[in-house]
């Protein structure tokens, strides 16, 4: 009696979110009488695409009518000084319900997704006093219309980028004790035949949130179960899913010596996430592979201090293939696609494997560790090798934050893509120009492959010179010369200045090129 510190481990009450974040209703008509009642936010293109000084006169500490001399760029019934560059915002007076422009610029892809976002966001962060409540109780509602005929859309596409700014732009992830996320709704009148496409953008937008809620999560709260428990609720609304959880002894059983080790510093045992979409008739097998790196130390080669925070979010890559196949399956895409994530916490303790371990990976092929940071492409090797192994992939698409190489190659707005032939690379490239999300290629250097020999294993885990490269060349000796690509996300996995629907922290990139990747082999795209 009396004694402290005896009995069970009490859990320390970390804060996870509820999920998933909730996102704005979009709806592509305005109901009869919600015109008059909800708040307003017309839309406004700019008339002079080529006028770039037009872009500086949101700058507050700008003179109003730096551009007015002429009357140049000035819009009628806006705030002196507002120009309509993309996603700036204006608010209109008068009376409650607020109204409020927003521009969209030249009207490019992004513009379009700026402008949404700016819109919706405006909206969520308005004085309750401004918005109209009416009918709706706590619900925020407003609609969004051109402010000009001409300033309607000329595309499908232009169409759906709105509206995934709206949707996406709506997401915010947040912990704080105080949030009482308000609930969004937003009338479009979208034109009948572009409805199709809208909807399709909602579902991608939420497939972008989803995978931010997964990457987003502290590790407090993340462990590689609860990733995968997690994982499996947010793909319960998609039906024929089928989701398997495999558990460390699983992985002793089959041979995943790269998870396991990763995984053995760790308190928190490794996992092994499966998702399956089979539709009937589908010929082609895609095999998505994410880095579900949970939570990254570094291990025993421990990181600086500096951004390891930031770390909780090197499962991105995992978080955008559970994404993608939610979207695939609720899409009714026709193609056979198998998600694997491979989740383990890399972390420092008496069980962490060391540099100079060899790893036999699943397959039999063993690595020779260099650095325990390099941590991704010993789980991917195993993930690749099994798919390989068991489930005769048509080609392998693995997505990770995998090297801090890349990052300084690409800057954090564009993803690497290598593949094993050019026709791949680019199909990667144009699903993510089709879907808001930039993709560069880069080379699987000949002259590098020889530095990925071991002289005591079969591959040597890290070596020297550009990092990006080296670990794509590590990762394709795993491959056994089939169709793959490799996709390095480090750099824009993770946002620390938001941008058009991009908010800061995790940004769910790649989960819509992977879609849209693989909704075009389906239609021979
Ligand atoms: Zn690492």
């Amino acid at each position: 009696m009396g004694r402290e510190g005896a009995g069970p481990a009490v859990a320390v009450p970390y804060a996870a979110p509820a999920l998933p974040t909730p996102l704005a209703v979009l709806t592509t008509d305005v109901p009869p009488g919600d015109d008059d009642a909800a708040a307003t936010v017309r839309w406004r293109r700019r008339d002079h695409p080529t006028d770039t000084r037009a872009d500086t006169d949101t700058d507050p500490a700008a003179p109003a009518d730096a551009t007015d001399d002429a009357g140049h760029g000035a819009v009628e019934g806006a705030p002196p000084g507002w120009r309509p560059s993309a996603g700036s915002v204006a608010a209109l007076p008068g009376a409650a319900p607020v109204g409020w422009l927003v521009g969209v610029g030249e009207g490019r892809a992004q513009d379009w997704r700026a402008a949404g976002a700016a819109a919706v966001r405006a909206l969520r962060d308005a004085p309750a006093s401004a918005v109209s409540s009416g009918d709706e109780g706590d619900e925020r509602v407003a609609v969004l219309r051109p402010d000009r005929p001409e300033d309607t859309p000329d595309s499908a596409g232009d169409w759906a980028s709105l509206a995934l700014g709206v949707v996406l732009g709506s997401h915010r992830f947040t912990l704080r004790s105080d949030a009482t996320p308000a609930r969004l709704r937003v009338h479009v009148d979208v034109p009948a035949e572009h409805r199709a496409d809208v909807e399709r953008a909602i579902e991608l937008a939420s497939a972008t949130a989803r995978a931010r809620d997964l990457a987003d999560t502290p590790s407090g709260a993340k462990s590689p179960a609860w990733f995968a428990d997690t994982a499996v609720a947010l793909v319960g609304d998609a039906d024929g899913l089928e989701v398997t959880v495999r558990d460390e002894h699983w992985l002793a059983a089959e041979g995943f010596g790269g998870v396991l080790a990763v995984g053995g510093g760790s308190s928190r045992p490794p996992r092994f996430l499966e998702l399956r979409w089979s539709p009937l008739g589908a010929g082609d097998h895609v095999v998505l592979v994410g880095k579900g790196i949970t939570f990254d130390t570094g291990g025993i080669s421990i990181k600086p201090n500096a951004g390891m925070a930031d770390m909780r979010t090197d499962c991105a890559g995992g978080a955008a293939v559970v994404a993608a196949l939610r979207s695939l399956a609720r899409l009714g895409v026709p193609v056979r696609v198998t998600g694997l994530v491979p989740l383990a916490e890399n972390h420092v303790s008496g069980s962490a494997y060391r540099p100079g371990d060899i790893v036999r990976h699943r397959g039999g092929t063993t690595t020779e560790v260099t650095n325990t940071d390099a941590e991704g492409r010993m789980v991917l090797a195993d993930a690749i090798a099994y798919a390989l192994e068991e489930l005769a992939p048509d080609v392998v698409v693995d997505v990770a934050t995998l090297t801090g190489a890349m990052k300084v190659a690409l800057g954090v707005r564009t993803g690497g893509v290598f593949a094993s032939d050019p026709g791949l690379r680019a199909a990667i490239a144009a699903a993510g120009e089709a879907t808001g999300e930039a993709w560069w290629p880069m080379p699987l250097s000949a002259d590098l492959d020889p530095d990925v020999d071991s002289t005591i294993a079969d591959v040597r885990q890290a070596p020297g010179g550009p990092g990006g490269i080296a670990a794509a060349l590590f990762l394709r000796r795993f491959t056994d010369g089939r169709p793959w690509a490799h996709l390095d996300i480090a750099g824009p996995a993770r946002c620390d200045s938001p941008h058009e629907e991009v908010a800061k922290g995790a940004t769910g990139f790649a989960a819509r090129t992977l879609v849209e990747f693989c909704a075009g082999r389906a239609s021979g795209r």
